[in-house]
């Protein structure tokens, strides 16, 4: 597939983007060989990227749709880790089905837990370091977060269950390697379990058998939150923050006829203090505008809709890469990188970070910030030029 624009390459590029932008078009691509055509479809702008594109950059795009997924009575996950997506180094993400009162199993694990429920709404209780018990119902928009070590419980609610995604600040994070209750209680000696619960042989007996819970179907909660928070009370101490977060029912931080904005980190959702985030919906034909993050990398995941994304890590190098719904993206620390809903339908994706506050270094509002002279002397923009560029107050342009 060519780029849909005839453009003039000797006034629009570089020699060498010119050089390329001819090779693509004078047969120099053209491709008798095999071919994987449903993969070239979906990544169009591999088999014939932008001429603008150079040199080596790492794959940034895996796919869920790509990985194996456990499917067990009561639910299913697959996960995308740094061992499907090998620059993604800092963070892990796991996707994640449950049936109607299905649980996943009581457990905890050395990440910390960010979450956002796609669809359905489930139960989740989260016990803190200080002895405080947390419970919750979420529904489709709306996240929670789970710290590394605090055990905590998910459960579907509703005819149709749930589904959402997680995501940990850990990158070769397994979601088969948390440590479950069943697991552990199967592994100790059960007169240490008597003597630790003081209940008798035959009570300890009742334990699960055989493989570690994991994902198993049980019956709906029979109480309803009003009821299980006074319980949970008596034994608990009362968490002094909320676990969960109700993005979807908050307004955008951002917004405009390109789009909008939701940053949710620790200074609005205290409990988020080492996972920052964005929800960003990009309108048909806007931009994501060209930026930068001064505090880490990021990591996507694309809720709707498509797009593409070019990566710049410097060097000389850059690379585009297409996503759809399902897909996660990654850009290295301090890469500059814009993106463009190339669908009809409004595209919305995460941005995650591992880092206690969202920040950004958008390109336009340095531009626009610097004394005109100094932008004029590198670009050859005249001032007047220089000040139809918009002020970067808004991340979506049109
Ligand atoms: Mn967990
Ligand atoms: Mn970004």
């Amino acid at each position: 597939m060519a780029p849909q624009t005839p453009i003039d390459p000797k006034s629009e590029f570089s020699e060498l983007a010119a050089a390329t932008y001819k090779a693509e078009r004078d047969g120099s691509a053209s491709n008798n060989g095999p071919k994987n055509v449903g993969l070239m479809k979906v990544n169009p702008n591999s088999d014939v990227p932008p001429p603008t594109d150079h040199g080596v950059v790492p794959p940034f795009w895996y796919s869920f749709d790509l990985t194996h997924r456990r499917v067990q009575d009561g639910g299913w996950t697959h996960q995308v880790t740094s061992r499907e997506l090998a620059s993604s180094n800092e963070m892990a993400g796991v996707n994640m089905r449950l049936t109607k009162g299905s649980f996943r199993e009581l457990h905890w694990h050395l990440a910390d837990e960010w979450a956002i429920m796609l669809s359905g709404s489930a139960r989740v209780t989260v016990f803190t370091q200080d002895g405080e018990m947390f419970i919750d119902d979420v529904s489709a928009g709306d996240l929670w977060l789970f710290p590394a070590g605090a055990p905590h419980s998910i459960q579907a609610l509703g005819d149709e269950g749930c589904e959402f995604l997680l995501v940990f600040n850990q990158g070769d994070f397994s979601e088969e390697s948390t440590l479950l209750l069943s697991d552990w209680l199967k592994h100790t000696p059960p007169e240490i379990l008597q003597q630790n619960f003081r209940l008798d042989a035959d009570v300890i007996a009742k334990l699960p058998k055989g493989e570690p819970l994991y994902i198993f179907t049980s019956d709906e909660p029979r109480k309803s939150l009003e009821e299980e928070i006074p319980e949970a009370a008596q034994y608990a101490a009362k968490p002094k923050i909320s676990y969960t977060f109700k993005a979807s029912e908050m307004a955008p931080t951002r917004e405009s006829e390109a789009g909008n904005v939701k940053i949710i980190d620790s200074r609005n959702f205290p409990a988020a203090q080492k996972i920052a985030s964005a929800i960003v919906t990009v309108k048909p034909g806007c931009i994501r505008e060209m930026h930068w993050h001064p505090n880490g990398s990021e990591w996507q995941y694309w809720l709707k809709g498509k797009g593409r994304m070019t990566v710049f890590p410097g060097q000389e190098a850059a690379r585009t890469m297409d996503f759809n719904a399902n897909d996660v993206g990654f850009v290295s620390n301090m890469a500059g990188h814009y993106i463009e809903n190339t669908g009809d339908e409004d595209l919305v994706f995460l941005e995650l970070f591992v880092a206690s506050e969202f920040k950004e270094i958008s390109l336009n509002q340095w531009l626009r910030a610097l004394p005109a002279q100094a932008v004029t002397a590198h670009t050859n923009f005249t001032a007047e030029e220089i000040a139809k560029i918009p002020t970067g107050q808004n991340p979506l342009l049109r």
